[in-house]
């Protein structure tokens, strides 16, 4: 893999582009640094070889052209405390400005550009707008493992321009070596943990795990999907009604290929999608009309805490409920606390999709954790077997 690690960069301007997609509040404050702090060891990298550095990278979702609320101007005096270095900035990530901002630079500064996505050519991956921001540096690392799914001018064209100059910037590298680990030679027993709120968007992810997983473990909003397939009374539960075939199918699949596919048994229902609705427990297969299953029941959390603890492998995407709601939060705590003590074991985990990152903040967990992926989407496309666009312009 082409890394920065064995890299010189002396002397050279680095363009990298970044995952600065941070979110920002009224007062275009910052109120969540990860996706900046993660890419620092990459850009003090370069500043101490004595090269200097320009930044691109998106920031929401403008509609057309520039916006206030969608500028990066706002992350300069974060990204200056954190570097010890005046970040400079160019409104303009084309252009005149940039031009003359970026050839002026020298070894030991940053430059940040406005947000890519102000221009539309970002998003359809236009060649000439890629290659009029390559023209701005001498080497292009590309370190948003967020946005490597996409196939913009930023992540997958502009590698072009730089047939010999092209690397992965430290984040990247982790990602694809930790989600590897998993996908090639994986210790076991090797688990899943599926949840979320759709099986929709997890079809494909399900699929190409089954012949990986010894065991898949189904919780949050899809599992009634899955209970409905099977003839289960879901009440008012989510379940997507044209996916039920496909649910079988999953079933089907998993049997044949000796994977043991745990649906829970027992699940929290409440009378309507609220904190401090009625609730109780019931039998996952008969769940009372008007009802709505919103977690796992305790012994279903025992039962998978105990498989949990008995791997050696771990992968998790997506709540077991609706944690966001501390009534109906035990089920996600559960694994999630399990993940992390099957992790102080030894097992290797591997967690990635915003919600279950966010559950794991939540109740302090990170450093129990192997590897928390940065990538939520892109990391489910690498593990359903795509090729990811900024991967491949790299080339691994
Ligand atoms: P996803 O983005 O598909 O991983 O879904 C995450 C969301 O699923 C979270 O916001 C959860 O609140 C939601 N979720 C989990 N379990 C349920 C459930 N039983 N019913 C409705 N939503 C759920």
């Amino acid at each position: 893999m082409k890394t920065i690690e064995n890299f010189d960069f002396k002397g050279k301007k680095a363009l990298i582009r970044v995952d600065f997609n941070v979110p920002l509040n009224e007062q275009f404050e910052i109120t969540d640094t990860t996706r900046i702090d993660a890419a620092i060891p990459t850009i003090r990298k370069v500043l101490k070889d004595g090269g200097a550095v320009i930044l691109m990278s998106h920031l929401g979702r403008p509609k057309e052209g520039p916006e206030e609320k969608f500028s990066l101007q706002h992350l300069t005096g974060y990204l200056s405390e954190q570097l010890g270095v005046i970040v400079q900035f160019a409104d303009d990530c084309i252009g005149n400005q940039a031009r003359e901002k970026a050839s002026a630079l020298k070894a030991g500064e940053v430059l940040l550009l406005e947000n890519l996505r102000f221009y539309k050519e970002e998003s359809v991956g236009d060649e000439s707008f890629a290659k009029k921001l390559a023209s701005l540096g001498d080497i292009y690392v590309n370190d948003a493992f967020g946005t490597a799914h996409r196939a913009h001018a930023s992540i997958a064209v502009i590698a072009k321009f730089f047939p010999d100059n092209k690397m992965f910037g430290y984040i990247m590298g982790n990602e694809l070596t930790n989600i590897d680990k998993i996908l090639k030679n994986a210790p076991r027993p090797f688990t899943a943990i599926i949840g979320g709120a759709k099986v929709s968007g997890k079809i494909e992810i399900i699929n190409n795990l089954l012949d990986k997983v010894d065991n898949l473990l189904i919780g949050g909003g899809m599992m009634f999907t899955f209970i409905k397939a099977i003839g289960g009374e879901t009440g008012s539960s989510l379940v997507e009604k044209e996916l039920l075939e496909v649910a079988k199918n999953i079933l089907d699949k998993a049997k044949e290929m000796e994977v043991d596919l745990y649906i829970p048994e027992d699940t929290v229902i409440a009378k309507n999608f609220s904190n401090d609705a009625e609730r109780k427990v019931c039998d996952v297969f008969n769940i009372p009309d008007g009802w709505m299953g919103l977690d796992i029941g305790e012994d279903t959390a025992k039962a998978y805490a105990d498989i949990i603890m008995d791997s050696k492998t771990i992968l998790w995407n997506g709540p077991m409920g609706v944690f966001e709601f501390s009534h109906f939060e035990a089920g996600t705590k559960a694994v999630a606390e399990a993940i992390g003590e099957a992790t102080q074991k030894g097992a290797f985990s591997l967690i990635g999709g915003g919600d279950s990152v966010a559950a794991i903040n939540k109740y302090k967990l990170k450093d129990r954790i192997s590897y928390i992926s940065t990538g939520g989407g892109a990391m489910l496309e690498y593990i359903e077997g795509k090729e990811l666009p900024g991967v491949k312009a790299i080339g691994y």
